[in-house]
């Protein structure tokens, strides 16, 4: 029931209108297994430098977070910097040192090679291609995650990947850039066509949207009081979908619903506070208590 995620484990320096921190543990990877490993053990694929602390480390630990493929390699990690918009809206990315994760080659541990649910964070497609050529077996779930870099910079491999890809989770920009259509639910049947046979779309503060061939739902952001850093809820909303999907064990609608349901519920815990400080402190209690909240934020008579 494991779910494997290759990603970014990073260092952050991050900027909003409601404070600054200069050095914070992030990365795609970090706020995905966090997230997921609130349903099923995670098995994380990524790389740190001599940088990375026992501290850091201690992030993960107390948790089904299988760390025996977290590279260490000599230098630095990977380290990215931005800064929000008054509105929060807009993020400026000031800075993005790659350092050992130029150099990353995801390379799997014995022990990770029947894994049957795959997440494909944002790097470099031929090295998302690379995982899945290691697994035994085909798995039986695999989500991916891109962004325009690589949509630009190499479509061929990824138009590639996307046929081995059941979900895929992008932007809305992401989505338009991909298939040439402004229009989402036009651009969607583009994206099936590729692969993927369901596609999420994340809109930040408006929520999520998920187009199956047969269906469609939508999901909003939570509404939060006090949100103080957007860093890392795309991130996080993927690993709760992708956990208790893992967890359900199948992709019908009901299950497909109630993920995109906990993944807006764990990015909404993301977003309250900086780096992955809130989120690496929420029970599965609390989860569940803002879900309910969920349910009754959306329900309606007709
Ligand atoms: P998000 O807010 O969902 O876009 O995710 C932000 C996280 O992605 C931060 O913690 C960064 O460390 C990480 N990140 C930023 N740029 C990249 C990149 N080019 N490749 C991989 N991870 C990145």
């Amino acid at each position: 029931m494991s779910l494997l995620v290759v990603g970014s484990v990073a260092f952050d320096a991050i900027e909003t209108p409601f404070g600054k921190v200069d050095r914070t543990l992030g990365g795609a990877a970090s706020y995905f297994a966090l997230a997921a490993s609130h349903f099923v053990p995670v098995r994380m694929v990524a790389i740190v430098g001599e940088d990375f602390s026992d501290k850091d480390r201690a992030v993960f630990k107390g948790r089904k977070i299988d760390l025996s493929g977290l590279e260490h390699a000599a230098g630095k990690s990977f380290f990215w910097s931005g800064r929000y918009s008054q509105n929060m809206n807009e993020r400026t990315t000031l800075a993005t040192e790659l350092n050992v994760f130029a150099e990353f080659k995801p390379t799997l541990p014995d022990t990770y090679l029947d894994t049957k649910h795959v997440f494909l964070g944002n790097i470099q497609p031929g090295l998302q291609q690379s995982v899945l050529h290691q697994l035994n077996g085909k798995p039986r779930i695999v989500g991916l995650d891109t962004m325009n870099y690589w949509i630009e910079g190499s479509n061929a491999q990824l138009r590639e990947t996307l046929k081995h890809v059941d979900i895929l989770t992008i932007n809305d920009d992401e989505t338009r850039q991909l298939t040439g259509e402004h229009n989402l639910i036009r651009a969607s049947r583009h994206v099936f066509k590729l692969g993927p046979k369901i596609l999420i779309i994340k809109r930040g503060e408006h929520g999520a949207l998920m187009v199956h061939p047969k269906f469609i739902f939508s999901v909003p952001a939570f509404p939060l009081e006090q949100v103080h850093d957007p860093t890392g809820a795309g991130d996080t909303f993927a690993g709760g979908f992708m956990g208790y999907l893992a967890k359900a064990g199948s992709m019908n609608e009901q299950n497909l619903r109630r993920a995109m349901v906990y993944g807006s519920v764990l990015a909404s815990f993301t977003v309250e506070k900086f780096g992955v400080e809130r989120l690496a402190k929420v029970t599965r209690r609390e989860i569940d208590q803002r879900a309910r909240k969920f349910a009754k934020l959306t329900a309606f008579k007709l």
